[in-house]
């Protein structure tokens, strides 16, 4: 492995993202809302995601972990279950959960806000645009298969062309 001698991803949130998911609640849920943004780099793409209203703890030590997918379903549309065309986590490798190219770390609430930025190298940007990102109402066990045991889809952003430049 190469020594880092600074910090070299961050300045890539800095510009602009190349796509981005507007997050709403789905039933029960109004009051989640947030942005996921994606910002492709050479060493793979950088995500950021901010999301609040998610639901908080009622007591210690419950503060709450949702799992947090890129699924291959293309719109957050439709009634009765939840995101019922969201489909099955992007996995277009056949590989299994959690190395599916969807699969992202948990978020973690904190009273209701929860905060993201991590590197994936599982896809390019241009792969998911179309795609949906999910959030679950549980956190991902990463062992379950086909989706971690993730318990209900709580949240859905489409994830569109954003602004920035194409690499
Ligand atoms: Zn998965």
């Amino acid at each position: 492995m190469g020594h880092l001698s600074n910090i070299h991803l961050l300045p890539a949130l800095r510009g602009w993202p190349q796509a981005e998911a507007r997050i709403t609640g789905g039933k029960g849920f109004p009051g989640i809302n947030g942005w996921v943004r994606f910002y492709q780099t050479d060493d793979g793409v950088m995500v950021y995601a901010e999301v609040d209203g998610l639901p908080t703890a009622s007591q210690p030590c419950q503060e709450k972990a949702f799992g947090f997918h890129i699924h291959q379903g293309a719109d957050c549309e439709g009634s009765g279950e939840a995101f019922p065309h969201a489909m099955s986590h992007y996995n277009p490798k056949r590989c299994g959960h959690p190395s599916h190219a969807g699969d992202l770390p948990p978020l973690f609430g904190n009273n209701g806000l929860a905060v993201s930025a991590f590197l994936t190298s599982r896809f390019f940007v241009e792969d998911v645009i179309g795609k949906v990102v999910i959030i679950h109402d549980r956190p991902d066990d990463f062992t379950t298969q086909p989706s971690g045991n993730s318990g209900t889809k709580i949240a859905c952003g489409t994830i569109q062309r954003a602004a920035g430049p194409c690499i």
